[in-house]
């Protein structure tokens, strides 16, 4: 028996194949597709945020000496001389009995050191009873100095570190790279993943189907959980259970950071992709003990020019594809990231029904979770056969069945891996 044909940990299988991963270099993309992804560099401010000193209220620019013992009975009437809106800089200087009018992120004009705001001056009676412009302002409160201005550099001063590298890059870190005029910013790349489903009864979604053929769902079912992990998966089709034929649709891929193939990696008579591995590279395993997707397969296929090219072989069953790709491929993609090595979270919940675990292996249960009362339930989502598809689209989340424990009792605490977390769970 070869090293490679034990079966192994789930613990053991993902360190082995984790050691073969790292993030990946940089790109330097716009803000906008950047998004999610983790930014390479540290972000400084090229200069202060705000720019300027300017008005956070519509109203008049004064100075606050002005506004000493102002109260409705006994107003402080001040001249208006100008006025100023966002993106306008006043030529003019606020004196001693003076006011400018100021617009919400309007430079302070020069002289004034505080803002009223409409609503403590005499502006709205003034103008039903003038009905035009108006020269002359009541101010109706005390005004200390500095009120309702921003002062330059409040959200972020010229030098500071704003963003970290290694930050997953969200809404409002987009916002602040726009904020500081970064129109472009270096992340680490998504990872290209390409994906290969083998088996000569598997027919492309959208042809003709005849008996004892079945449209292949890996295919897709896994590219849509690269992408939402982060990768950028590349279709290589389908092979049928020719040696060959797998060989070539493989060499397309082998420009990727991943490849990822399903089917062919059990005991059966057409299980060629863990030939293939070890002919053309080198396998690692090819056996873990989890149920479902206990036949994976993992190893390194060698490229002419001496770089390996890393291969997770997914078992073919439906469910077996899927969740061998969220205990896997995900956390890969996730290091090639930059993210670290997270997993999805975990919490506790109360199992309704109990979980039979008749051979020793660490069993992923298909469960619905929904909270009440501020507890988690889990209810499985019914026949838990790895070719049935549908009871991992009715999941949100695996109930974890550690290995030695034959039989986990309706009403006991397991613990969840979350594969979804709708809003309605919380
Ligand atoms: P295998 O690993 O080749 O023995 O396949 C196990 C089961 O998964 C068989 O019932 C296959 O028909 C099915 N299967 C294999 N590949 C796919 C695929 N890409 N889409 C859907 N079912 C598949
Ligand atoms: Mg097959």
């Amino acid at each position: 028996m070869h090293n490679h044909d034990k079966m192994i940990d789930i613990e053991e299988a993902l360190k082995r194949i984790l050691k073969d991963f790292v993030p990946l270099e940089s790109e330097n993309k716009p803000i906008l597709s950047a998004q999610g992804q983790i930014l390479s560099k540290n972000i400084l401010g090229q200069f202060n945020v705000p720019s300027f000193d300017n008005s956070a209220m519509d109203g008049f620019a004064v100075v606050s000496d002005d506004t000493i013992g102002s109260t409705t009975q006994k107003p402080s009437t001040l001249k208006i001389i100008g006025s100023v809106s966002a993106g306008e800089i006043s030529r003019q200087t606020v004196k001693k009995g003076t006011a400018i009018r100021i617009m919400t992120g309007a430079a302070i004009p020069k002289g004034a050191n505080a803002v009223v705001p409409f609503e403590e001056t005499d502006e709205l009676d003034r103008k039903i009873i003038l009905e035009k412009e108006i020269t002359q302002i009541s101010i109706r409160s005390e005004t200390k100095p500095g009120t309702h201005v921003r002062l330059s550099g409040q959200d972020i001063q010229k030098g500071e570190k704003v963003l970290s590298a290694g930050t997953a890059l969200q809404a409002a870190d987009i916002g602040v790279l726009a904020s500081l005029g970064y129109e472009k910013v270096d992340v680490i790349k998504r990872p290209k993943i390409s994906i290969l489903s083998t088996g000569k009864e598997l027919i492309e979604p959208g042809g003709s189907i005849s008996e004892g053929k079945i449209y292949d769902s890996n295919s897709y079912s896994v590219a849509a959980a690269a992408i939402n992990a982060g990768a950028l998966p590349t279709m290589l089709g389908i092979a049928g259970d020719d040696r060959s034929e797998i060989i070539q649709k493989l060499e397309m891929g082998l420009d990727s950071d991943m490849i990822i193939t399903s089917a062919g990696v059990s005991v059966g008579d057409y299980d060629i992709v863990k030939d293939v591995l070890s002919d053309k590279g080198k396998m690692e395993f090819w056996s873990v003990k989890i149920r479902p997707s206990k036949p994976l397969a993992y190893g390194n296929l060698l490229r002419d020019d001496g770089k390996n090219i890393p291969l997770i072989g997914l078992p073919g069953n439906p469910v077996s594809a899927l969740i061998g790709f969220e205990l896997f491929g995900r956390p890969a993609i996730h290091k090639m990231l930059g993210k670290g090595e997270t997993s999805r979270p975990i919490i506790s919940a109360i199992l309704q029904e109990p979980i039979y675990n008749y051979d020793g292996r660490k069993v992923y249960s298909r469960a619905v979770i929904s909270k009440k009362d501020g507890v988690y339930y889990a209810k499985l989502t019914g026949h838990q056969g790895s070719n049935l598809l549908t009871s991992m689209s009715k999941a949100n989340g695996l109930v974890i069945c550690p290995s030695h424990i034959p039989v986990q009792a309706s009403g006991e605490s397991v613990d969840v891996q979350m594969t979804d977390w709708p809003e309605e769970v919380f």
